[in-house]
């Protein structure tokens, strides 16, 4: 067979470890997954009664063009029908953009350690990778924008960056979507928008409208508690999303995640308590680590990177063991730190007091 020959030397995703998987392994009746960056609280209640009380037809080919979610969405965020795309999570959405506009000859820009997905698609397309290295965590912006010539074809941007959780002020962001060369275009991918308190992070829709060469990711995985019903959407200039349309397949989101979806949008409440709890988590995430002379960034998402100064793989071993799974940062480009997903207040309560055992104990396995 004659593969791609850039296929060969990539992996499949790693997921997580599984809760039913670490329960037999470990003879455990409790485990609390703080490993993917879900909402401890589910999805909204609304959600779940659309589903039960009306829903649709499994036979029947879903909306390709998700009108009422379309709908739903463009008047909530107040942009126009045209300025929004969906994908099969925003997942997808990476992928489309790839296809679209990746390939041999052409080169990517994007920061190191962020989303993987980004640096997968564009080995798949044949594209040149340039990485530049986050410096405190953060975007070093005057360093991408070097990295750009005339064969950048996207720049990636993660804002708030997973597995940071660091953001980009806005007067920053500005400033470097002027000198962006107007024939590259800027992928600002938002999963944790939602969940952002700081008072300088980009508006989403005065970007789109203004710029012509960018488009922002959302995903309602996160927040919105849907990740197994794989929806998320893009925002963008009409003209981007028309020349991007072709690249997306024509039923790619479900009829159970398009109506899943709208009446998420409509159910702001749930939203906002959510928002609400997980910034109560990462405060006290943020007194845990103080407390206990451990080193963090400070995070505007739903997730914290915690700095063990050993081992990541022996911290997440100690924790899964006793049924906590969270995530070691050495297959994210921190060997040394664990991500650990913003979860209830027992959940959060539960995995500090045994981070506490661990620390004690002085164990190394
Ligand atoms: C979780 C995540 C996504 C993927 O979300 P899906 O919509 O579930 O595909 C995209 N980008 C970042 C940064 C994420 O953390």
């Amino acid at each position: 067979m004659r593969w791609k020959e850039q296929l060969l030397d990539l992996t499949p995703y790693q997921p997580g470890k599984s809760i039913e998987e670490t329960k037999r392994e470990f003879g455990l009746e409790k485990i609390v997954k703080l490993a993917s960056n879900e909402n401890p609280y589910g999805c909204s209640k609304k959600v779940l009664s659309a589903l039960r009380e009306n829903p649709p037809k499994p036979e029947l080919y879903p909306d390709g063009y998700a009108t009422v979610l379309r709908e739903t969405l463009s008047s909530a965020m107040n942009v126009q029908p045209g300025q929004l795309i969906f994908g099969n999570g925003s997942d997808e959405l990476i992928q489309i953009i790839s296809r679209a506009l990746l390939h041999p000859g052409a080169n990517t820009v994007m920061a190191a350690p962020t989303f993987p997905q980004y640096r997968h698609n564009a080995v798949l397309e044949g594209a040149e990778i340039r990485e530049i290295p986050l410096v405190n965590g953060e975007h070093d912006l005057e360093g991408m924008l070097d990295a750009i010539d005339e064969r950048t074809n996207v720049v990636w941007l993660c804002t708030p960056n997973n597995p940071t959780g660091t953001y980009i002020k806005n007067n920053e962001l500005e400033a470097f979507l002027e000198k962006v060369p107007k024939d590259t275009l800027v992928v600002i991918d938002e999963a944790y928008a939602e969940y952002v308190v700081a008072e300088d992070y980009h508006d989403t829709v005065d970007l789109a409208n203004r710029y012509g060469n960018l488009i922002l990711l959302r995903t309602f995985s996160k927040i919105y508690g849907l990740a197994s019903l794989r929806i998320g959407y893009g925002v963008a200039h009409p003209s981007i999303i028309s020349n991007l349309e072709p690249a997306r397949e024509p039923f790619n989101t479900s009829s159970f995640a398009q109506l899943a979806a709208k009446t998420a949008v409509d159910d702001k409440e749930f939203l906002n308590e959510c928002k609400k709890q997980n910034r109560e988590g990462l405060n006290s995430f943020y007194r845990f680590c103080d407390e206990h002379c451990l080193e963090y960034y400070p995070s505007q998402a739903n997730f914290i990177l915690i700095n063990f100064k050993r081992d990541g793989d022996e911290v997440f071993k100690y924790l899964l063991s006793r049924g906590y799974i969270v995530r070691s940062g050495k297959a994210l480009g921190f060997p040394t730190c664990v991500r650990v997903t913003v979860g209830s207040k027992e959940q959060n309560e539960g995995l500090q007091s045994l981070i506490l055992d661990y620390l004690q104990s002085g164990v190394l396995k």
